[in-house]
């Protein structure tokens, strides 16, 4: 998707016509844009270094460090990227970029923490997850991402969301595969310990285990959901996980 600007026909548009064109046609709608060969975000971190090493750190350079928070840069990641950047662009420099970025990055919203999040993974986060809602505590989204032959869901928690206990119940086959995107999640089988996840992460729940999945307490946490196919496939919705249960997670 293109990248929308205008920054240079509002501000050159009568005075330097071509220059506001190439500004928001060539470098921002079509380089920036190329997102099939780097992300946003990684065209962010590119750009915030690149315009510290030259000391230019006037108000483009402010846009840069809102636009890069935008793209899914933490405050941590920001506060990484600038100390490493001093050790080759000089520590003054770094000293003035932080003076900005401590007021971009001064509070984080809820909003910055899930647009974050989806920008750490390949799949939408979807729509609030109504139709489940009754069976999770806490708000989940939905994705679906593959509604033929095996179906597949993306399922992302806030933090401290978690689905309750539940049996996938089938005749022969089924069963579920959890596929982990992004962020920190926990599983469990019934009488058996928590299992802390990972992106990358892969758990395969043979049909008729009890068990719940969900996000750790302080982060968001998103997993592909397959559906494995069998006989007579069924969901089995249960108690949900307490508070004194997932309190005692970490
Ligand atoms: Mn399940």
């Amino acid at each position: 998707m293109a990248v929308k600007q205008t920054a240079g026909r509002d501000a050159l548009g009568a005075f330097a016509p071509e220059f506001a064109r190439l500004n928001d046609d060539v470098l921002f709608g079509e380089v920036w844009s190329r997102e099939e060969k780097l992300s946003l975000r990684d065209r962010s971190l590119v750009t915030v270094a690149a315009l510290m090493a030259q000391g230019l750190l006037d108000p483009s350079f402010q846009y840069h460090l809102a636009t890069a928070k935008r793209n899914g840069i933490t405050r941590e990641e920001i506060a990484e990227v600038l100390t490493h950047a001093a050790f080759y662009a000089g520590w003054p420099k770094a000293w003035a970029a932080f003076r900005m970025a401590k007021d971009v990055w001064a509070e984080e919203s809820p909003d910055d923490a899930m647009s974050q999040h989806r920008s750490r993974m390949l799949f939408p986060i979807g729509a609030p997850n109504d139709a489940f809602a009754q069976y999770f505590i806490g708000q989940s989204y939905l994705a679906p991402v593959s509604t033929s032959q095996v179906g597949i869901y993306n399922v992302t928690f806030e933090p401290g969301c978690r689905n309750n206990w539940h049996i996938h119940r089938a005749k022969s086959g089924g069963g579920q595969i959890l596929i982990c995107l992004a962020g920190r999640g926990y599983y469990q089988e019934e009488g058996q310990p928590v299992r802390e996840l990972h992106p990358g992460d892969v758990v395969n729940i043979p049909a008729d285990v009890k068990h719940w999945h969900g996000a750790a307490a302080d982060s968001w946490f998103s997993h592909l959901a397959v559906e494995v196919p069998g006989e007579e496939t069924a969901n089995e919705w249960r108690e949900p996980v307490t508070d004194e249960q997932y309190g005692k997670l970490k």
